[in-house]
Order: structure tokens, then C-alpha cells, then sequence
């Protein structure tokens, strides 16, 4: 199995809660959408930003996507005692029961 694996830091000058966590995850997904709709044209207005620089744009919104879910993901930790790793056991167990992925291992 092919994996992507990222190392994001706890951010420890901020007092992240559920409730801000998932309003920055909506605010970051929309930041997301528009580097790739807006910058690219999609919604007609005409663009002047060059391709390299929109997917880096996309790129950085993208990053911005995965930082917020990893805060939410230390909130759940350690404000309801939720265990990640088992998280993520589980969920890629999903993965191969619904056809995503070959092999859990
Ligand atoms: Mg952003």
C-alpha cells in the first residue's frame, strides 16, 4: 500500500476547540475551492495568474486543509479521548471493505 505520510505540528500558541477547529476546516475548505475554481477560471472571470502559480496556490490551501484537521484531531485526543491511531486503523479497514484499496497491509 502506498502511502502519503505527513507530519503537521500541534499548534501550541493556540487553544483550539471543536467548534473553532471545524469553522477554520470550513474556512480553509472554501480557500481551497476558490484557488481552484476562481484561479483557474472555472467560474468565467478572466484570470491572469499563471499555471505553476496557482497550484501553489492549491497547494498551500491544500497544506492549510490538513493543519486544521490535524488541530481538530489533537482536540478530539485530548478534550474527548479519542485514539487516532485506532481511528485510522479503522478507517482504512473501511477503505478495503468498500473497494478503495487492495490490501490493509
Ligand atoms: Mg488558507
Amino acid at each position: 500500500m502506498e502511502k502519503k505520510i505527513i507530519a503537521l505540528p500541534r499548534l501550541d500558541k493556540l487553544s483550539p476547540t471543536m467548534e473553532s477547529t471545524a469553522l477554520k476546516l470550513m474556512e480553509e475548505t472554501g480557500e481551497l475551492a476558490q484557488a481552484i475554481g476562481k484561479f483557474r477560471g472555472l467560474n468565467g472571470e478572466k484570470v491572469d495568474v499563471d499555471e505553476k502559480e496557482v497550484m501553489n496556490m492549491i497547494t498551500k490551501e491544500l497544506l492549510d486543509v490538513a493543519q486544521t484537521a490535524v488541530s481538530m484531531m489533537f482536540v478530539l485526543e485530548e478534550n474527548y479521548g479519542i485514539n487516532i491511531n485506532q481511528a485510522v486503523e479503522k478507517h482504512i479497514e473501511k477503505l478495503v471493505r468498500k473497494g478503495y484499496l487492495s490490501e490493509s497491509r
